[in-house]
């Protein structure tokens, strides 16, 4: 007994030293976001703030610098009171920045006796767990590319914080340098395209795509968007940053044929695959250290609509 115990203990040390990020690590952070305390995060509710303190917290962690004034709390107006995006800065061996995102905000609690708790496990703590297991991946590397990292509120409401957060002046900094944005959005699930895979939607729109599978780390494949009829280019934050003429896709793994948790008390932390999530936030690491100015410029082509 003593001597399996000693195997399971070594390999586990094996397989964490071969992750950059830890699955605890990943579990951890998901699972406080979509945790019953933070009662669905919706805008305009303490827990919600008390989700934008989290990952404030979680960016000092990671020594990131403030994207303007004296906090990661970039402040915007949501009917007459004070709301919050966060934002955190990774500086790198350049001034261009590549920039991450998701939207922490979800829709709150419903009147459902089982269960009235909207946890939004994937949509879209997953996808702010992405972004902060990416600073986690870079905490003590120093990229080519300078990162910006931020997690938008209000999206649930129509996609208030990255409207706000798009147009703040004080940011133009950071947008007159940014490359792209990767912008996370439900990524908790295994994508109709298997492991270790997401989509891309707009991927007609420019070679982002291309560029960045030809220097994808242990087979990790962006795809295109399965379900481009839906036109999810247009719909989510990135668009706020396409607006700026940025490029920005909104990446995911949602299989919308399978999805019945979206915007259901059940998308809880059961729904996700955390295997995969750390395999794509470790491989999205070692794919991003291999970028730079010089070998990613990703563009748009004419077809996309500003
Ligand atoms: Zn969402």
């Amino acid at each position: 007994m003593k001597k399996l115990t000693y195997l399971t203990f070594s390999l586990l040390s094996v397989f964490s030293f071969a992750q950059e990020v830890s699955q605890e690590r990943i579990q951890t952070v998901l699972s406080t976001l979509a945790s019953d305390e933070m009662k669905g995060r919706e805008i305009g509710t303490q827990e919600n703030e008390n989700a934008a303190s989290y990952i404030a917290k979680l960016f000092k962690e990671n020594n990131l610098e403030y994207c303007t004034g004296n906090s990661y709390l970039v402040p915007f107006t949501y009917k007459g009171k004070t709301a919050y995006n966060v934002c955190g800065i990774k500086k790198g061996k350049t001034y261009q920045y590549l920039g991450f995102s998701g939207h922490f905000d979800h829709i709150g609690t419903s009147n459902n006796s089982k269960d009235n708790i909207y946890n939004g496990a994937d949509d879209d703590a997953s996808g702010i767990t992405t972004l902060v297991g990416i600073s986690d991946y870079f905490k003590n590397k120093e990229p080519e590319f300078s990162m910006v990292f931020i997690a938008f509120n209000g999206e649930e409401k129509g996609m208030l914080g990255s409207k706000a957060i798009s147009t703040d002046k004080n940011l133009d900094k950071i947008y007159n340098n940014l490359t792209a944005l990767f912008n996370f959005e439900m990524v908790a699930t295994e994508s109709a395209f298997g492991k270790n895979a997401l989509f891309m939607t707009g991927d007609e729109f420019s070679d982002l795509d291309e560029l960045f599978n030809e220097n994808a780390a242990n087979g990790l494949k962006i795809n295109p968007d399965p379900y481009a009829a839906q036109q999810l280019f247009y719909r989510s934050d990135n668009v706020s940053f396409v607006k700026k003429k940025i490029i920005a896709h909104s990446f995911s793994t949602v299989d919308m044929t399978k999805a019945s948790h979206y915007h259901s008390e059940s998308d809880d932390i059961n729904v996700v695959d955390f295997d995969n999530l750390t395999q794509i936030i470790n491989n999205f690491g070692k794919t991003l250290e291999k970028l730079s100015p010089e070998n990613f410029t990703p563009k748009y082509n004419n077809s996309v609509k500003f």
